[in-house]
């Protein structure tokens, strides 16, 4: 059974690479590298003691996308490959509409001409915006609220309408909360260029020494310590539920969102207070004004993934702060061979 995983060197398409070799698959990995390194590639094989094939291309090359359907008996394909970063999403739409939607439109119409309707898409919880209520389910309304969010859930409703053009298709789109973490080997991990915009690779940037001290966004939110809370779900738990979703798109048809959180939401404090027992290392930090578009509140009703996919988070926030920090002390240093 052979696997195209696009973005598969990215943050969560490595981890989830790891999954899949180690749950069978054969693997066909594309990515451009546009924010991602080659090394990732080989650190995959090295941890899961498995080979993969790997193409340096990019989703809006159709050309190549041809030759690599044509190369491979490709059964399905798990579609990571986007720009994420949303505060550059409002700065750059044309870019993130150009990248995120040509791709996706381009890997379909491929998928399409070779009979290929076994699709995981990489979506988001952004795509809720500000929820009505916490937990959120997959049936609360859609309205992202920046460029990126409006791509994810620009896809959600492009890959409805392939579904209901031909119901040969089988999609599920993954709408994440918090990914963080790292496989525990330390091998892998999220590699954010510049400064981090997200609160734990900022977090443990602080422990390290990198940066000086975290700025919190804002004490004044109705919360029990008045700081953000999130759902954040461990690398390793998101990737695995990856691997169930495409057992489940692999004898199904149809069109499915899930969510893909653990259910229960830390505050900013909460993981500062963690994060320092782990690294045995202070976090310095300074309270700031609250950051434009964040919202108080937001964790997963993660019910539908749990009772249709089988699927549930392992891992709690002591692993996922220690995995974390092992990535950061050990992701500088060269593989042995
Ligand atoms: N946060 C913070 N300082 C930072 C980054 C994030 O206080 O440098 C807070 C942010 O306001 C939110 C939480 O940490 O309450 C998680 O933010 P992140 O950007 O990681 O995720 P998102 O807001 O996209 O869910």
């Amino acid at each position: 059974m052979a696997v195209l995983i696009t973005g598969g060197a990215g943050y969560i398409g490595s981890h989830t690479c790891v999954e899949m070799l180690n749950a069978g698959y054969e693997l066909i990995v594309i990515d451009n590298f546009s924010n991602s390194k080659p090394d990732v590639i080989e650190r995959i094989q090295k941890i899961t003691g498995k080979t993969l094939t790997f193409y340096e291309a990019t989703l809006l090359d159709k050309e190549m996308i041809d030759t690599i359907f044509s190369n491979h008996e490709i059964n399905a394909v798990i579609h990571f490959a986007a720009y994420k970063a949303v505060g550059e999403s409002v700065e750059k739409p044309l870019m993130y509409y150009q990248n995120n939607l040509i791709s996706t439109l381009n890997l379909c119409e491929i998928m399409d001409k070779y009979g290929v309707y076994n699709l995981v898409f990489s979506s988001s919880a952004t795509v809720y915006g500000n929820p009505d209520r916490v937990p959120i389910t997959e049936e609360s309304p859609l309205r992202a609220t920046n460029p990126y969010g409006h791509t994810k859930q620009m896809t959600e409703q492009i890959l409805q309408d392939l579904f209901i053009s031909n119901p040969m298709w089988s999609i599920a789109s993954l709408r994440y909360f918090n990914p963080i973490g790292a496989h525990e080997s330390g091998l892998i991990g999220e590699d954010p260029t510049g400064i981090p915009n997200n609160l734990l690779p900022y977090i443990s940037q602080v422990a390290s020494g990198k940066l000086p001290h975290l700025n919190i966004f804002g004490d004044d939110y109705e919360t029990n310590d008045g700081t953000g809370i999130r759902d954040y779900i461990h690398i390793m738990d998101l990737a695995s539920g990856h691997v169930k979703a495409l057992e489940h798109v692999l004898v199904t048809t149809g069109v499915e969102a899930f969510n893909l959180g653990t259910g229960k939401g830390h505050s900013v404090f909460e993981m500062i207070d963690v994060f320092e027992q782990v690294s045995k290392k202070q976090i310095k930090y300074s309270i700031q004004e609250r950051r434009p578009g964040d919202i108080a509140v937001c964790f997963a009703d993660p019910s539908k993934a749990n009772h249709v996919l089988q699927w549930s988070a392992k891992r709690g926030i002591y692993e996922m702060c220690k995995d974390t920090w092992k990535w950061q002390t050990q992701s500088g240093k060269q593989l042995i061979r």
